[in-house]
């Protein structure tokens, strides 16, 4: 078998209304996504986290030196592939491009041997995961405490177990929305926070130790990806774990990040870190460190698949024992019009938890009709 044909898609799609996080505001969604053929007749499917006109240009910029390879030969492929541009690329862009040819790959293998890829990647450790709902964004219009807590309930309602907040607002307003989504969900859910690196250590400081009687499950990106003493401080500082890792890329990134002991909980994206070869890579180190991985994810469902396959093939976060922690798959409640739509069987939480599609591959089948309403010219 042989690679014949690499496309990507540019999709965008516009908000009813748009959202912010700490950084910035969305008005619209976009993916990237990579779809592979070979001379057999196999199609695989993977997206790129990241800017979709740049990841896309990356992996056009790849194809040739895949086109006639095995594409069973993942591997290999990845690392002569990162070989050749090791030199301009060890991380961002080109590292998120070659994720989303690293996810068709794995979804043509699957398809090759006719099982769901965790399967091939050392075997299926559990059929289902247990989801946290990322949303508690802001919105144009309304009072923070007030549409954050009320949305905060109904997730609650709606089964899930674990809640994330968006934070990095200032650290008043941050204490107060905390402090009103935990008074929502009651003490039996899980509650996150994450300021996209919003934040100095000095910040960041003040906010987690007001925000420690709220129970945090974890602070995620609390201070910029590149400041490790920042986040070494930070730690020292407070009894929340800290978590990251979207921003950092590949095997050699994390092993910085992990020799460092800036987090206590690894979030590569699948997506961005290298796919899912380099992620079940990632993941396997982070246990002989003794630091816990939970994948971040944001996208379409094709991310929301390549996400649940690795899970599917991870071990417990901690030691095993009789009750070890599980990952959780992170899953996106806020408006995204491809994410579902792309997928011929929607990905969907049921009471909090998500089934790992298995059928071959990534499991899913994707509509092509769905990508004449996004695709941009
Ligand atoms: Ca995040």
């Amino acid at each position: 078998m042989k690679i014949k044909n690499i496309w990507t898609h540019v999709l965008s799609a516009k908000l009813s209304q748009p959202f912010a996080y700490s950084r910035a505001w969305y008005d619209t969604r976009m993916a990237g996504l990579v779809e592979i053929e070979t001379d057999d007749g196999l199609v695989g499917w993977g997206e790129c986290y990241g800017p979709a006109w740049m990841t896309t240009a990356v992996v056009n910029a790849m194809a040739p030196g895949l086109i006639g390879q095995d594409p069973l030969h993942t591997d290999r492929l990845w690392l002569e592939t990162y070989a050749r541009l090791r030199d301009h690329g060890q991380k961002g862009v080109t590292i998120e491009a070659l994720s989303g040819i690293d996810i068709a790959l794995w979804d043509i293998k699957g398809k090759h041997f006719g099982v769901p890829a965790c399967q091939l990647m050392g075997g299926a450790q559990r059929t289902e995961v247990q989801a946290y709902a990322t949303g508690l964004y802001r919105r144009k219009f309304g009072n923070p405490t007030d549409y954050l807590a009320e949305e905060a309930a109904g997730y609650v309602a709606e089964g899930f177990k674990a809640v994330k907040l968006k934070v990095g607002f200032g650290v008043e307003e941050d204490l107060a929305a905390t402090r009103a989504v935990r008074e929502a969900i009651g003490p039996d859910i899980s509650l996150m926070v994450d300021a996209n690196h919003a934040y100095d250590a000095v910040a960041a400081t003040r906010l987690a130790r007001q925000i420690e009687p709220c129970d945090i499950r974890w602070f995620e990106e609390p201070v910029p990806p590149e400041d490790l003493p920042g986040h070494l401080a930070l730690k020292a500082a407070t009894s929340i774990p800290l978590a990251g890792g979207e921003c950092e890329f590949t095997r050699f990134g994390f092993r910085e990040l992990l020799v460092s002991r800036a987090l206590d909980i690894l979030q590569p994206d699948t997506c961005a870190a290298g796919g899912l070869s380099e992620c079940k890579k990632i993941a396997d180190m982070a246990t002989a460190f003794g630091v816990r991985y939970n994948p971040h994810v944001w996208g379409t469902g094709v991310a929301l698949a390549a996400s649940l396959q690795l899970l599917g093939a991870l071990g417990p976060q901690t030691p095993p024992s009789l009750a070890p922690l599980e990952a959780m798959l992170e899953f996106d409640r806020t408006e995204h019009p491809i994410r579902q739509a792309i997928l011929t069987t929607p990905i969907k939480p049921v009471d909090g938890i998500v089934q790992i599609p298995q059928g071959p591959g990534l499991g899913i089948e994707i509509d092509r009709n769905a990508f004449k309403r996004f695709a941009v010219a």
